[in-house]
């Protein structure tokens, strides 16, 4: 069942409210009723009526009109219409018809509800535009991506923050300022311009802009025309995407190439210089200085195998460098192995290995192959680069977080000069004591990807002709 309409009537006069009771009960409303501006306010906010018949003059004169005004006043109360009686009007009996008045006073009570629902869902919808909005709006602001937008006379009319980033603009943008105000790369204007005029089919204008000063990055741009509901291009959509690492990579790639180009050429050349010596009979038929040119050759073979080997060995770091197999590593035991296997090298050059590795030490979680790799390659450095007779000592140790593992060695040592670059690709360090020796340049560089690889740290200390000490530290 609908439930009643509850009508308040507010009035000091107790007859008014007996005869608006008996005239308004009947017709299926309920009455309540307040004698003074308090109890009716009371009885407004407990009650919450749907309509209020009030007195205008109750025991002060103004009651009525300021009780009308707090109820207008409060948001949850204002829809509810109020019928003002004035003493005049009810004693003259002119204009006091309850019956009709209540009815046009319910109806407009109606009313009223149904625009303030009106109003209420039109705000919602203003809201959730506005939200959508705003969400849109912090999505461009903050894309990585520069996106700016011109119209048909190429003037700017939006640029997103990393848009000025990428055009090297400080200041802020003015809506409508010509593009060519904020880049004067002719590139990039004559794609906006092309994209305006594309052909049918053709969805967008891209090219790669050249930085113009060493500090610029290098960017993409990809232009779209923008279409009105006839299919007229009205403006033009771009975007910019900072490529800088890209090209770095690429150019670190290209520089990689050219340097084992060179690294491979160079052996190649001396041992075709020598085969050319041998053919054309050009160095005599002295056995002993041909032994010698062959033994060069053979050595310089060796070399390039190993640089082979090196490239190898990057490559086949870099392809299972995601998903490389580790193991719970007994180091010590490792690094027993390798210095038994480096024994014959030493033996050549009279180099003693003295170990203090502990057989205790804690497993460490690597990949077998990669950590044979590094402390192969640095036994093998501090006995190539040693003296006749030198010394290397090996040893290890470990404490909560890392185990360490050294490397010394009595011989050549490192100028300080060379110590920065020594880990670099292809470095090798050039004297008259390193130009016998024959290397790739690319051990250490391997050996620091690798320990890096496994969250670990390489690092050197070293002193021109009395030794270095190359130091490793791999997590627990
Ligand atoms: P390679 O030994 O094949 O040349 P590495 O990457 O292993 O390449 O070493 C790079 C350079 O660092 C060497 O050419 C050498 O000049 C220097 N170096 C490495 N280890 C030592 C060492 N223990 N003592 C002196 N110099 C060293």
């Amino acid at each position: 069942m609908k439930p009643k309409a509850k009508i308040l009537v507010v009035d000091d006069d107790l007859d008014f409210i007996e005869i608006s009771k008996l005239s308004l009960e009947g017709q299926g409303y309920q009455i309540l009723s307040a004698f003074n501006a308090k109890e009716g306010w009371k009885m407004v906010e407990k009650q919450k009526p749907d309509l209020i018949i009030m007195d205008l003059m109750m025991e002060r004169l103004d009651s009525g009109m300021a009780l009308s005004q707090q109820i207008k006043g409060h948001p949850q109360y204002t829809a509810i219409p109020i019928l003002m009686l004035t003493s005049i009007a009810r004693d003259t009996g002119m204009d006091f018809t309850p019956r009709t008045r209540v009815t046009r006073g319910l109806e407009r009570r109606s009313l009223l509800l149904e625009a303030k629902k009106l109003r209420e869902e039109r705000e919602r919808n203003l809201l959730e535009l506005a939200n959508e909005k705003s969400r849109t709006q912090t999505i461009i602001h903050c894309m990585g991506d520069g996106l700016l937008v011109t119209n048909r006379d190429e003037q700017v009319v939006f640029c997103n923050p990393a848009g000025r980033r990428l055009l090297g603009v400080k200041r802020p943008i003015q809506v409508g300022e010509p593009i060519a105000h904020m880049t004067n790369d002719p590139e990039l204007l004559s794609l906006v311009e092309a994209a305006m005029n594309l052909k049918e089919g053709q969805e967008m204008a891209s090219k790669e802009l050249v930085a113009r000063m060493p500090n610029d990055p290098a960017l993409m741009a990809n232009c779209a025309p923008v279409k009105d509901e006839k299919n007229q291009t009205i403006g033009v959509v771009t975007v910019l995407r900072d490529i800088t690492e890209l090209k770095e990579l690429d150019k670190a790639k290209s520089t990689f190439v050219s340097m084992v180009a060179h690294e491979l050429r160079a052996p190649l050349a001396a041992i075709e210089g020598y085969l050319d010596v041998i053919l054309e009979g050009v160095g005599g038929d002295d056995p002993q200085k041909m032994h010698r040119i062959l033994e060069r050759s053979r050595e310089r073979t060796r070399g390039l195998l190993a640089l082979i080997n090196d490239l190898l060995a990057i490559s086949r770091m870099q392809a299972g460098r995601l998903a490389k197999e580790k193991e719970k590593l007994p180091l010590g035991i490792l690094l027993k192995e390798i210095a038994e296997l480096m024994k014959g090298e030493a033996l050549e050059k009279k180099v003693t290995i003295e170990m203090a590795v502990p057989d205790d030490l804690p497993l460490v979680q690597a990949n077998r192959e990669d950590v044979t790799r590094v402390f192969t390659n640095l036994l093998d450095n501090a006995i190539k680069y040693n003296h006749h007779g030198g010394r290397v000592f090996l040893r290890a140790g470990a404490d909560d977080a890392f185990v360490r593992v050294e490397v010394q060695d009595t011989g050549i040592g490192i100028p300080k000069k060379d110590v920065a670059h020594l880990f670099d690709e292809f470095y090798r360090v050039k004297s008259k004591e390193t130009r016998a020796i024959t290397g790739t340049g690319l051990g250490l560089s391997i050996a620091k990807k690798i320990v890096e690889g496994h969250n670990g740290h390489i690092e050197v200390e070293s002193r021109l002709h009395q030794g270095s000490t190359f130091r490793v530290l791999l997590p627990l």
